[in-house]
């Protein structure tokens, strides 16, 4: 891979993570992320969530003028299964390199440099409201009239979507350093000129649409700020899960943290690593001591009474909230238990086979790229 592409692709990366493992903003494999660079675009690969997007995996490059030129074609027409089945060829025949391109890949197209599509629970709770549309214009009545936010009427997601987005625009490229469209009954697509600014407004339009709600999604948003005293611990690129399980905040509640530390079983130590860490004040601090202490990440964090788990990517996280729930299950009951000893700890962090199980959701050698 040349250089330039090299460096467009961890930066997609990046983008993809920050908003792959916020919950409040993306769910499952929904979404996707593009950059474009000249007259290509790169764009996650249909199948692929964005926390999975690395430098070796799920991204595809597209030729995005064939996608321009075709939408140009397209804005007057009715779109019928056979126009459908006609955008897929074209998506196809603009493919430079990767999987297929997600399938919004063709509404990407118009869009500034940087593009998030993404499923807000707080903007859904409004799309799918029968007078969603005066709502929004209520809410965003000042960005509307900027033209920085759009209503988009319910289009299924393809070309008919990216016809609707196009026409918008006037078959141009957005004017504003950052724009948004609001999908009815589907989501947003936010697009800026830098990924910072894709971001911050991000993140104040959401905020913007949760408080006409009078809802609270701050503890999915205290992730990403869990994520960034990571990356300042020098533990780069680290994904963090709020756990909302019934079972884990039960038991937490009766067990004494510091009680439960040790791995009991080789799966424990290799998920929840060596100790978990509790944190009542000083985050930063924290993560100082346990780093000093175990020259690594810890992968389940104590805040107050809220349990976070910390992995390479959400869907790992995901893995660690699944075996640190049977680790508390195999801490229950009054007996005392027995956890395995230094050196069985120490034969298992050499044990080649035992760390390769991890690989299917990341490699050691993308993640000192990333
Ligand atoms: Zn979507």
């Amino acid at each position: 891979m040349v250089k330039k592409d090299k460096n467009i692709v961890i930066n997609l990366a990046k983008l993809s993570k920050y908003f792959g493992q916020r919950y409040d903003l993306i769910q499952a494999a929904g979404g996707n992320s593009s950059i474009k660079l000249n007259k290509q675009m790169f764009i996650k690969s249909s199948g692929y969530s964005l926390a999975e997007l690395s430098i070796s995996n799920g991204y595809s490059k597209v030729n995005n003028q064939i996608l321009v030129d075709y939408l140009s074609r397209v804005k007057n027409k009715k779109i019928s299964r056979y126009e459908e089945d006609r955008s897929f060829k074209i998506l196809k025949n603009s493919l430079l390199y990767g999987g297929n391109p997600s399938i919004e890949t063709l509404a990407h197209s118009i869009l500034k440099k940087y593009t998030i599509h993404l499923h807000p629970i707080a903007f859904n709770m409004i799309t799918v409201q029968k007078n969603s549309n005066l709502k929004i214009n209520k809410i965003f009545k000042r960005e509307i009239d900027l033209n920085q936010i759009y209503y988009i009427e319910y289009k299924t997601p393809g070309v008919a979507l990216a016809k609707e987005i196009f026409n918008k625009l006037n078959g141009k490229p957005p004017k504003n350093n950052e724009c948004c469209f609001i999908l009815e009954n589907h989501g947003i697509i936010t697009s800026a000129s830098s990924i910072n600014k894709l971001i911050t407004f991000t993140e104040l339009i959401t905020q913007k649409a949760e408080k006409s709600l009078n809802v609270n999604f701050e503890r999915y948003k205290k992730t990403t700020k869990i994520s960034n005293e990571l990356d300042l611990a020098g533990f780069k690129n680290m994904s963090v899960l709020y756990s909302e399980d019934l079972i884990i905040n039960d038991f937490l509640k009766k067990f004494n943290f510091s009680k439960i530390n040790e791995p009991l079983n080789p799966d424990s130590l290799l998920y929840c690593g060596l100790s978990l860490m509790g944190s009542n004040s000083n985050l930063k601090r924290s993560l100082e001591k346990y780093k000093y202490k175990y020259k690594s990440y810890p992968r389940v964090i104590k805040i107050k009474d809220k349990i976070y788990f910390v992995a390479e990517n959400i869907l790992k996280a995901k893995e660690i909230e699944d075996v640190f729930k049977s680790h508390l299950y195999l801490y229950s009951g009054a007996s005392e238990k027995r956890s395995l000893s230094k050196d069985d700890i120490k034969r298992l962090e050499s044990y080649n086979p035992q760390k390769n199980r991890l690989r299917f959701w990341f490699d050691y050698e993308g993640k000192k790229e990333i």
